[in-house]
Protein backbone atom coordinates (compact mmCIF):
# COMPACT_ATOMS: atom_id res chain seq x y z
CA UNK A 1 0.00 0.00 0.00
CA UNK A 2 1.68 3.62 -0.32
CA UNK A 3 2.62 5.64 2.29
CA UNK A 4 -0.14 7.75 3.17
CA UNK A 5 2.25 10.42 4.61
CA UNK A 6 3.88 10.53 1.34
CA UNK A 7 0.48 10.27 -1.01
CA UNK A 8 1.48 12.26 -4.00
CA UNK A 9 -0.12 15.08 -5.08
CA UNK A 10 -3.86 15.07 -6.63
CA UNK A 11 -3.75 15.26 -10.24
CA UNK A 12 -6.36 17.21 -12.19
CA UNK A 13 -6.58 19.93 -9.69
CA UNK A 14 -4.53 23.26 -11.04
CA UNK A 15 -1.87 24.18 -8.98
CA UNK A 16 -0.28 27.14 -7.92
CA UNK A 17 2.75 26.40 -10.35
CA UNK A 18 -0.08 25.65 -13.52
CA UNK A 19 -1.29 29.47 -12.81
CA UNK A 20 2.07 30.36 -12.82
CA UNK A 21 3.27 28.86 -16.34
CA UNK A 22 -0.05 29.79 -18.02
CA UNK A 23 0.62 33.50 -16.79
CA UNK A 24 4.62 33.54 -17.36
CA UNK A 25 3.46 31.82 -20.84
CA UNK A 26 0.98 34.42 -21.59
CA UNK A 27 2.89 37.58 -20.69
CA UNK A 28 5.64 36.84 -22.71
CA UNK A 29 3.33 36.58 -26.04
CA UNK A 30 2.01 40.17 -24.71
CA UNK A 31 5.67 41.20 -24.56
CA UNK A 32 6.49 40.00 -27.75
CA UNK A 33 3.65 41.51 -29.45
CA UNK A 34 4.64 45.01 -27.10
CA UNK A 35 8.05 44.81 -28.90
CA UNK A 36 6.95 44.60 -32.26
CA UNK A 37 4.99 47.51 -31.67
CA UNK A 38 7.40 49.40 -29.69
CA UNK A 39 9.50 49.59 -32.64
CA UNK A 40 6.14 51.38 -34.53
CA UNK A 41 4.33 48.45 -35.27
CA UNK A 42 2.09 49.09 -38.05
CA UNK A 43 1.48 52.90 -37.64
CA UNK A 44 5.07 53.87 -38.93
CA UNK A 45 3.67 51.84 -42.18
CA UNK A 46 2.95 54.10 -45.34
CA UNK A 47 3.92 52.66 -47.98
CA UNK A 48 3.61 49.71 -49.20
CA UNK A 49 7.34 48.09 -48.56
CA UNK A 50 6.63 49.36 -44.89
CA UNK A 51 3.21 47.52 -44.38
CA UNK A 52 4.70 44.21 -45.89
CA UNK A 53 8.43 44.77 -43.76
CA UNK A 54 6.41 45.42 -40.72
CA UNK A 55 3.56 41.69 -41.09
CA UNK A 56 7.52 40.05 -41.21
CA UNK A 57 8.84 41.15 -38.23
CA UNK A 58 5.34 40.44 -36.32
CA UNK A 59 5.45 36.84 -37.97
CA UNK A 60 9.08 37.00 -37.43
CA UNK A 61 8.23 37.44 -33.72
CA UNK A 62 5.40 35.50 -33.52
CA UNK A 63 7.11 32.43 -35.32
CA UNK A 64 10.21 32.67 -32.79
CA UNK A 65 8.15 32.73 -29.80
CA UNK A 66 5.99 29.98 -31.07
CA UNK A 67 9.34 27.66 -31.84
CA UNK A 68 10.12 28.40 -28.19
CA UNK A 69 6.69 27.04 -27.25
CA UNK A 70 7.13 24.28 -29.36
CA UNK A 71 10.22 23.43 -27.06
CA UNK A 72 8.05 23.97 -24.09
CA UNK A 73 5.15 21.69 -24.95
CA UNK A 74 7.48 18.86 -25.03
CA UNK A 75 9.85 19.88 -22.22
CA UNK A 76 7.61 17.15 -20.07
CA UNK A 77 7.36 20.20 -17.53
CA UNK A 78 5.75 18.22 -14.91
CA UNK A 79 3.29 21.76 -13.66
CA UNK A 80 2.83 22.08 -17.62
CA UNK A 81 1.81 18.28 -18.08
CA UNK A 82 -0.35 18.70 -15.06
CA UNK A 83 -2.28 21.24 -16.47
CA UNK A 84 -3.62 19.71 -19.44
CA UNK A 85 -2.70 16.10 -19.49
CA UNK A 86 0.15 14.85 -21.85
CA UNK A 87 -2.24 13.95 -24.71
CA UNK A 88 -3.36 17.50 -25.17
CA UNK A 89 0.01 18.62 -25.04
CA UNK A 90 0.79 16.43 -28.13
CA UNK A 91 -2.17 17.67 -29.44
CA UNK A 92 -1.20 21.39 -28.88
CA UNK A 93 2.38 20.88 -30.15
CA UNK A 94 0.95 19.84 -33.20
CA UNK A 95 -1.10 22.74 -33.84
CA UNK A 96 1.42 24.88 -32.37
CA UNK A 97 4.08 23.19 -35.19
CA UNK A 98 1.83 24.14 -38.20
CA UNK A 99 0.99 27.71 -36.86
CA UNK A 100 5.17 28.04 -36.72
CA UNK A 101 5.72 26.55 -39.77
CA UNK A 102 2.62 29.13 -41.38
CA UNK A 103 4.14 32.17 -39.65
CA UNK A 104 7.68 31.41 -40.46
CA UNK A 105 6.76 30.94 -44.23
CA UNK A 106 4.43 34.77 -44.19
CA UNK A 107 7.96 36.03 -42.48
CA UNK A 108 10.34 34.85 -45.12
CA UNK A 109 7.45 36.45 -48.00
CA UNK A 110 6.84 39.40 -46.52
CA UNK A 111 10.36 40.41 -45.59
CA UNK A 112 11.64 39.71 -48.89
CA UNK A 113 8.36 41.32 -51.12
CA UNK A 114 9.11 44.16 -48.39
CA UNK A 115 12.45 44.94 -48.96
CA UNK A 116 12.67 44.46 -52.30
CA UNK A 117 10.03 47.16 -52.19
CA UNK A 118 12.04 49.14 -50.11
CA UNK A 119 15.37 48.34 -52.38
CA UNK A 120 13.14 49.03 -55.84
CA UNK A 121 14.43 45.66 -56.65
CA UNK A 122 13.00 42.20 -58.13
CA UNK A 123 12.40 39.09 -56.09
CA UNK A 124 15.53 37.56 -57.48
CA UNK A 125 17.91 39.69 -56.62
CA UNK A 126 16.80 40.88 -53.28
CA UNK A 127 17.38 37.25 -52.34
CA UNK A 128 20.32 37.10 -53.48
CA UNK A 129 21.27 40.77 -51.32
CA UNK A 130 19.47 39.09 -48.15
CA UNK A 131 21.73 35.91 -48.23
CA UNK A 132 25.04 37.82 -49.21
CA UNK A 133 24.41 40.85 -46.95
CA UNK A 134 22.74 40.14 -43.87
CA UNK A 135 24.19 37.90 -40.71
CA UNK A 136 23.39 34.43 -40.51
CA UNK A 137 20.34 34.49 -42.93
CA UNK A 138 22.25 31.30 -44.97
CA UNK A 139 21.84 29.70 -41.31
CA UNK A 140 17.98 30.91 -41.05
CA UNK A 141 17.20 29.29 -44.22
CA UNK A 142 18.31 26.30 -43.79
CA UNK A 143 16.75 26.29 -40.25
CA UNK A 144 13.52 27.10 -42.06
CA UNK A 145 14.30 23.73 -44.26
CA UNK A 146 14.53 21.57 -41.78
CA UNK A 147 11.71 23.14 -40.02
CA UNK A 148 9.14 22.50 -42.71
CA UNK A 149 10.93 18.96 -43.60
CA UNK A 150 9.66 18.13 -39.70
CA UNK A 151 6.32 19.76 -40.03
CA UNK A 152 5.50 17.52 -43.50
CA UNK A 153 7.13 14.52 -41.88
CA UNK A 154 4.25 14.72 -39.01
CA UNK A 155 1.28 15.01 -41.82
CA UNK A 156 -0.41 12.22 -41.36
CA UNK A 157 -0.30 10.73 -44.83
CA UNK A 158 3.97 10.51 -44.85
CA UNK A 159 3.93 10.01 -40.88
CA UNK A 160 2.06 6.43 -41.47
CA UNK A 161 4.96 5.10 -43.65
CA UNK A 162 7.59 6.10 -41.76
CA UNK A 163 8.98 4.22 -39.21
CA UNK A 164 8.73 5.44 -35.75
CA UNK A 165 12.45 5.72 -35.68
CA UNK A 166 12.82 7.55 -39.09
CA UNK A 167 10.04 9.92 -37.97
CA UNK A 168 11.47 11.11 -34.76
CA UNK A 169 14.85 11.57 -36.35
CA UNK A 170 14.30 14.09 -38.63
CA UNK A 171 11.80 15.37 -35.33
CA UNK A 172 14.83 15.82 -33.24
CA UNK A 173 16.91 18.10 -36.14
CA UNK A 174 13.66 20.48 -35.10
CA UNK A 175 16.24 21.46 -32.67
CA UNK A 176 19.22 22.31 -35.13
CA UNK A 177 16.25 24.20 -37.08
CA UNK A 178 15.42 26.48 -33.85
CA UNK A 179 19.05 27.13 -33.52
CA UNK A 180 19.86 28.50 -37.06
CA UNK A 181 17.13 30.72 -37.14
CA UNK A 182 17.68 31.90 -33.68
CA UNK A 183 21.61 33.02 -35.04
CA UNK A 184 20.01 35.64 -37.23
CA UNK A 185 17.34 37.13 -34.41
CA UNK A 186 19.83 40.02 -32.66
CA UNK A 187 21.79 40.67 -35.41
CA UNK A 188 19.11 41.57 -37.84
CA UNK A 189 15.86 42.04 -35.59
CA UNK A 190 14.81 45.84 -35.79
CA UNK A 191 13.56 44.91 -32.19
CA UNK A 192 17.14 44.06 -31.05
CA UNK A 193 19.71 45.48 -32.90
CA UNK A 194 20.03 49.16 -30.85
CA UNK A 195 21.08 46.34 -27.83
CA UNK A 196 19.26 47.35 -24.12
CA UNK A 197 16.10 45.58 -22.61
CA UNK A 198 14.99 43.80 -25.52
CA UNK A 199 17.68 42.39 -26.25
CA UNK A 200 18.62 40.72 -22.49
CA UNK A 201 15.10 40.14 -22.84
CA UNK A 202 15.24 37.94 -26.16
CA UNK A 203 18.55 35.93 -24.57
CA UNK A 204 16.73 35.45 -21.46
CA UNK A 205 13.74 33.90 -23.14
CA UNK A 206 15.61 31.65 -25.27
CA UNK A 207 18.20 30.66 -22.79
CA UNK A 208 15.22 29.70 -20.16
CA UNK A 209 13.45 27.69 -22.39
CA UNK A 210 16.88 25.79 -23.34
CA UNK A 211 17.65 25.17 -19.51
CA UNK A 212 13.95 23.91 -19.22
CA UNK A 213 14.47 21.31 -21.87
CA UNK A 214 17.77 20.09 -20.07
CA UNK A 215 16.49 20.38 -16.88
CA UNK A 216 13.11 18.61 -17.61
CA UNK A 217 14.23 16.00 -20.74
CA UNK A 218 17.45 15.05 -19.53
CA UNK A 219 18.65 15.98 -16.44
CA UNK A 220 15.59 15.29 -13.98
CA UNK A 221 15.26 11.45 -15.60
CA UNK A 222 18.97 11.01 -15.08
CA UNK A 223 19.15 12.12 -11.49
CA UNK A 224 16.08 10.25 -10.86
CA UNK A 225 17.25 7.40 -12.54
CA UNK A 226 19.78 7.45 -9.82
CA UNK A 227 18.15 8.31 -6.61
CA UNK A 228 15.69 5.25 -7.75
CA UNK A 229 18.18 2.87 -9.04
CA UNK A 230 15.46 1.97 -11.24
CA UNK A 231 16.30 -1.63 -12.87
CA UNK A 232 14.11 -4.82 -14.29
CA UNK A 233 13.53 -7.19 -11.41
CA UNK A 234 11.85 -10.05 -13.85
CA UNK A 235 10.06 -10.63 -16.58
CA UNK A 236 7.28 -12.69 -17.31
CA UNK A 237 5.73 -14.10 -19.91
CA UNK A 238 1.46 -13.41 -19.73
CA UNK A 239 0.89 -15.22 -23.13
CA UNK A 240 1.63 -15.47 -26.38
CA UNK A 241 3.70 -11.98 -27.51
CA UNK A 242 2.59 -10.23 -23.82
CA UNK A 243 5.66 -9.86 -21.59
CA UNK A 244 5.02 -8.17 -18.40
CA UNK A 245 8.56 -6.21 -17.01
CA UNK A 246 8.39 -5.98 -12.82
CA UNK A 247 10.74 -3.42 -11.86
CA UNK A 248 12.58 -2.26 -8.57
CA UNK A 249 14.52 0.44 -7.26
CA UNK A 250 14.87 2.74 -3.75
CA UNK A 251 11.50 5.40 -2.82
CA UNK A 252 9.75 4.66 -5.95
CA UNK A 253 6.62 6.30 -3.63
CA UNK A 254 8.36 9.68 -4.32
CA UNK A 255 8.03 8.86 -8.55
CA UNK A 256 4.54 10.34 -7.62
CA UNK A 257 2.88 8.10 -10.01
CA UNK A 258 -0.52 7.08 -10.15
CA UNK A 259 -2.30 4.41 -11.34
CA UNK A 260 -3.74 4.89 -15.17
CA UNK A 261 -0.21 7.07 -15.83
CA UNK A 262 2.48 6.11 -18.13
CA UNK A 263 6.18 6.56 -17.92
CA UNK A 264 8.52 6.88 -21.17
CA UNK A 265 11.00 4.06 -20.77
CA UNK A 266 14.78 3.52 -22.06
CA UNK A 267 16.16 0.76 -21.32
CA UNK A 268 20.25 0.90 -20.93
CA UNK A 269 21.36 -2.08 -22.82
CA UNK A 270 22.94 -2.41 -25.58
CA UNK A 271 20.63 -2.87 -28.12
CA UNK A 272 17.85 -0.56 -26.53
CA UNK A 273 19.71 2.57 -24.97
CA UNK A 274 18.93 4.90 -28.46
CA UNK A 275 15.38 4.02 -27.79
CA UNK A 276 12.56 5.02 -25.52
CA UNK A 277 9.05 4.30 -25.51
CA UNK A 278 5.96 5.38 -23.59
CA UNK A 279 4.17 1.93 -21.62
CA UNK A 280 1.64 2.48 -19.02
CA UNK A 281 1.37 0.94 -15.77
CA UNK A 282 -0.10 -2.40 -15.88
CA UNK A 283 -0.63 -2.43 -12.22
CA UNK A 284 -0.88 0.20 -9.26
CA UNK A 285 2.15 1.28 -8.06
CA UNK A 286 2.62 0.47 -4.42
CA UNK A 287 5.93 2.20 -3.68
CA UNK A 288 8.17 -1.27 -3.64
CA UNK A 289 7.76 -2.01 -7.65
CA UNK A 290 6.30 -0.70 -10.99
CA UNK A 291 4.98 -2.96 -13.69
CA UNK A 292 4.45 -2.74 -17.21
CA UNK A 293 2.86 -5.14 -20.01
CA UNK A 294 4.07 -5.17 -23.55
CA UNK A 295 2.35 -6.80 -26.28
CA UNK A 296 4.50 -7.65 -29.40
CA UNK A 297 3.65 -5.31 -32.08
CA UNK A 298 6.71 -4.44 -33.89
CA UNK A 299 10.62 -4.37 -33.55
CA UNK A 300 11.72 -3.12 -29.84
CA UNK A 301 8.11 -4.84 -28.35
CA UNK A 302 8.56 -8.09 -30.16
CA UNK A 303 12.38 -8.16 -28.21
CA UNK A 304 11.44 -7.26 -24.85
CA UNK A 305 10.91 -10.44 -23.22
CA UNK A 306 14.81 -11.09 -23.63
CA UNK A 307 14.85 -7.94 -21.13
CA UNK A 308 18.07 -9.01 -18.71
CA UNK A 309 17.01 -8.89 -15.13
CA UNK A 310 19.25 -5.89 -13.60
CA UNK A 311 19.33 -3.82 -16.46
CA UNK A 312 19.07 -0.14 -15.34
CA UNK A 313 15.64 1.87 -17.01
CA UNK A 314 15.59 5.84 -17.08
CA UNK A 315 12.15 6.74 -16.87
CA UNK A 316 10.72 9.94 -17.80
CA UNK A 317 7.19 10.54 -16.26
CA UNK A 318 4.83 9.85 -14.46
CA UNK A 319 2.60 11.55 -17.21
CA UNK A 320 -0.68 11.32 -18.52
CA UNK A 321 -3.85 12.25 -16.71
CA UNK A 322 -5.95 9.19 -17.23
CA UNK A 323 -6.25 9.31 -13.02
CA UNK A 324 -9.66 8.56 -10.78
CA UNK A 325 -8.66 12.36 -10.08
CA UNK A 326 -10.50 12.90 -13.57
CA UNK A 327 -13.69 11.79 -12.28
CA UNK A 328 -16.76 14.13 -12.70
CA UNK A 329 -20.08 12.19 -12.73
CA UNK A 330 -21.83 13.14 -10.04
CA UNK A 331 -23.17 9.61 -9.77
CA UNK A 332 -19.91 8.46 -8.47
CA UNK A 333 -19.96 5.46 -11.23
CA UNK A 334 -17.64 4.33 -13.39
CA UNK A 335 -17.40 2.12 -16.60
CA UNK A 336 -13.79 0.84 -17.79
CA UNK A 337 -13.32 0.02 -21.27
CA UNK A 338 -9.86 -1.89 -22.56
CA UNK A 339 -9.31 -2.41 -25.74
CA UNK A 340 -6.80 -5.11 -26.68
CA UNK A 341 -3.51 -4.46 -24.73
CA UNK A 342 -5.01 -0.92 -23.73
CA UNK A 343 -5.89 -3.27 -21.04
CA UNK A 344 -2.62 -1.99 -19.11
CA UNK A 345 -3.61 1.38 -17.43
CA UNK A 346 -7.50 -0.14 -17.20
CA UNK A 347 -6.04 -3.30 -15.22
CA UNK A 348 -4.08 -0.71 -12.95
CA UNK A 349 -7.30 1.55 -12.18
CA UNK A 350 -8.99 -1.44 -11.06
CA UNK A 351 -7.11 -2.07 -8.14
CA UNK A 352 -7.43 1.56 -6.60
CA UNK A 353 -10.78 2.61 -7.86
CA UNK A 354 -13.03 3.03 -5.83
CA UNK A 355 -17.25 2.90 -5.96
CA UNK A 356 -19.56 1.30 -8.77
CA UNK A 357 -17.52 0.25 -10.91
CA UNK A 358 -18.13 -2.11 -14.35
CA UNK A 359 -15.40 -2.93 -16.62
CA UNK A 360 -15.46 -3.92 -20.21
CA UNK A 361 -12.60 -5.51 -21.76
CA UNK A 362 -12.42 -6.09 -25.63
CA UNK A 363 -10.36 -7.86 -27.70
CA UNK A 364 -10.24 -9.76 -31.12
CA UNK A 365 -9.31 -13.10 -30.01
CA UNK A 366 -9.16 -14.22 -26.06
CA UNK A 367 -5.89 -14.00 -24.58
CA UNK A 368 -4.94 -11.04 -26.93
CA UNK A 369 -4.01 -9.24 -23.80
CA UNK A 370 -2.59 -11.80 -22.10
CA UNK A 371 -3.99 -10.69 -18.46
CA UNK A 372 -7.34 -11.74 -18.33
CA UNK A 373 -6.74 -14.48 -15.47
CA UNK A 374 -5.31 -11.93 -13.54
CA UNK A 375 -8.94 -9.80 -14.44
CA UNK A 376 -10.99 -12.09 -13.55
CA UNK A 377 -9.57 -12.96 -10.00
CA UNK A 378 -9.11 -9.09 -9.46
CA UNK A 379 -12.75 -8.53 -10.50
CA UNK A 380 -14.05 -11.38 -8.35
CA UNK A 381 -11.80 -9.83 -5.45
CA UNK A 382 -13.07 -6.33 -5.71
CA UNK A 383 -16.92 -7.73 -6.57
CA UNK A 384 -16.71 -5.73 -9.98
CA UNK A 385 -18.53 -7.02 -13.04
CA UNK A 386 -16.49 -7.60 -16.03
CA UNK A 387 -17.50 -8.58 -19.45
CA UNK A 388 -14.88 -9.86 -21.52
CA UNK A 389 -16.36 -8.98 -24.71
CA UNK A 390 -14.82 -11.50 -28.10
CA UNK A 391 -14.86 -11.30 -31.48
CA UNK A 392 -12.99 -9.46 -35.07
CA UNK A 393 -14.82 -6.29 -35.82
CA UNK A 394 -14.44 -6.76 -39.17
CA UNK A 395 -17.07 -10.42 -38.50
CA UNK A 396 -20.23 -9.32 -39.07
CA UNK A 397 -20.79 -11.64 -36.01
CA UNK A 398 -18.99 -8.98 -34.00
CA UNK A 399 -20.01 -5.91 -35.32
CA UNK A 400 -22.53 -4.86 -33.17
CA UNK A 401 -19.86 -4.96 -30.31
CA UNK A 402 -19.77 -2.07 -28.51
CA UNK A 403 -22.46 -0.01 -30.26
CA UNK A 404 -24.83 2.77 -28.72
CA UNK A 405 -27.39 0.24 -28.21
CA UNK A 406 -24.84 -2.80 -26.84
CA UNK A 407 -23.38 -0.43 -24.33
CA UNK A 408 -26.34 0.73 -23.33
CA UNK A 409 -28.09 -2.79 -22.90
CA UNK A 410 -24.42 -4.06 -21.52
CA UNK A 411 -24.45 -1.20 -18.79
CA UNK A 412 -28.04 0.63 -18.78
CA UNK A 413 -26.76 3.49 -17.06
CA UNK A 414 -23.80 4.23 -18.64
CA UNK A 415 -24.61 7.85 -19.39
CA UNK A 416 -24.56 8.54 -15.82
CA UNK A 417 -21.14 7.01 -15.56
CA UNK A 418 -17.59 8.57 -16.29
CA UNK A 419 -16.21 6.52 -18.68
CA UNK A 420 -12.12 5.48 -18.99
CA UNK A 421 -11.23 4.11 -22.46
CA UNK A 422 -8.14 3.47 -23.52
CA UNK A 423 -6.94 1.31 -26.47
CA UNK A 424 -5.03 1.38 -29.89
CA UNK A 425 -5.95 4.70 -31.86
CA UNK A 426 -9.14 3.23 -34.05
CA UNK A 427 -10.78 1.53 -31.28
CA UNK A 428 -10.87 4.39 -29.12
CA UNK A 429 -12.42 6.73 -31.62
CA UNK A 430 -14.93 4.34 -32.76
CA UNK A 431 -15.97 3.41 -29.28
CA UNK A 432 -15.40 7.21 -27.99
CA UNK A 433 -18.08 8.22 -30.97
CA UNK A 434 -20.39 5.30 -29.55
CA UNK A 435 -20.05 6.76 -26.06
CA UNK A 436 -21.20 9.65 -26.66
CA UNK A 437 -23.81 8.45 -29.21
CA UNK A 438 -24.86 6.45 -25.86
CA UNK A 439 -25.32 9.49 -24.25
CA UNK A 440 -21.91 9.68 -22.02
CA UNK A 441 -21.34 14.02 -21.72
CA UNK A 442 -18.02 15.18 -23.11
CA UNK A 443 -16.54 16.22 -19.92
CA UNK A 444 -17.18 12.29 -18.55
CA UNK A 445 -15.65 10.56 -21.35
CA UNK A 446 -11.78 10.16 -20.46
CA UNK A 447 -9.51 8.60 -23.41
CA UNK A 448 -5.88 7.33 -23.25
CA UNK A 449 -4.64 6.33 -26.97
CA UNK A 450 -1.90 4.25 -27.42
CA UNK A 451 -0.23 6.74 -29.92
CA UNK A 452 1.32 9.74 -29.11
C1 LIG B 1 0.53 6.66 -23.67
C2 LIG B 1 0.86 5.30 -24.26
C3 LIG B 1 0.81 4.18 -23.46
C4 LIG B 1 1.10 2.92 -24.00
N1 LIG B 1 1.03 1.82 -23.21
C5 LIG B 1 1.25 0.60 -23.73
C6 LIG B 1 1.16 -0.58 -22.92
O1 LIG B 1 0.87 -0.50 -21.73
N2 LIG B 1 1.42 -1.78 -23.51
C7 LIG B 1 1.75 -1.88 -24.85
O2 LIG B 1 1.98 -2.99 -25.34
N3 LIG B 1 1.81 -0.79 -25.63
C8 LIG B 1 1.60 0.45 -25.12
N4 LIG B 1 1.70 1.56 -25.92
C9 LIG B 1 2.06 1.39 -27.33
C10 LIG B 1 3.57 1.25 -27.45
O3 LIG B 1 4.23 2.43 -27.06
C11 LIG B 1 3.96 0.94 -28.89
O4 LIG B 1 3.28 -0.20 -29.29
C12 LIG B 1 5.44 0.66 -29.00
O5 LIG B 1 6.17 1.85 -28.78
C13 LIG B 1 5.70 0.10 -30.37
O6 LIG B 1 7.09 0.05 -30.64
P1 LIG B 1 7.68 -1.07 -31.63
O7 LIG B 1 9.03 -0.62 -32.05
O8 LIG B 1 7.56 -2.38 -30.99
O9 LIG B 1 6.69 -1.08 -32.84
P2 LIG B 1 6.70 -0.27 -34.20
O10 LIG B 1 6.24 -1.17 -35.27
O11 LIG B 1 7.98 0.47 -34.38
O12 LIG B 1 5.56 0.78 -33.89
C14 LIG B 1 4.22 0.46 -33.84
C15 LIG B 1 3.50 1.79 -33.59
O13 LIG B 1 3.81 2.24 -32.25
C16 LIG B 1 4.13 3.63 -32.24
N5 LIG B 1 5.48 3.83 -31.67
C17 LIG B 1 6.60 3.16 -32.00
N6 LIG B 1 7.64 3.57 -31.28
C18 LIG B 1 7.16 4.55 -30.49
C19 LIG B 1 7.76 5.41 -29.52
N7 LIG B 1 9.05 5.36 -29.22
N8 LIG B 1 6.98 6.33 -28.92
C20 LIG B 1 5.69 6.43 -29.23
N9 LIG B 1 5.05 5.64 -30.10
C21 LIG B 1 5.78 4.73 -30.74
C22 LIG B 1 4.07 4.14 -33.65
O14 LIG B 1 2.86 4.86 -33.80
C23 LIG B 1 4.01 2.91 -34.52
O15 LIG B 1 3.15 3.09 -35.60
C24 LIG B 1 1.43 2.81 -25.37
C25 LIG B 1 1.49 3.95 -26.17
C26 LIG B 1 1.22 5.18 -25.62
C27 LIG B 1 1.28 6.40 -26.49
Amino acid sequence: MQDEKRKPPELGVLSPWAWLVSLVLGLNLAVVVWLWLRDGGITKAHTSADIFTSGGRITGLLAAYSALLQVVLIARIPWVERLTGFDRLTVWHSRNGKACILLLLAHVVLITVGYAETDKVGIGPEISSLLNGYPHIVAATIGTGIMLLVVVSSLVIVRRRLRHEAWYAVHLSVYAGIVLGYLHEVPTGNEFTTGGAPQIYWYALNAATLAALVAFRVLRPLVRAAIHDLRVDRVVTEGPGVTSVYLSGRRLHRLGAHAGQFFVWRFLDRKRVWQAHPFSLSAAPDGRQLRITVKASGDFSRRIADLRPGTRVVAEGPLGTFTTARRRAPSGKVLLVGGGIGITPIRALMETMAGDIVIVHRVVQAGDAGLENELRDLATARGLPLHVLVGDHRDGAAADLLTPDHLRTLVPDVAERDVYLCGPPAMAEAVGRNLRRAGVPRRCLHTERFAL
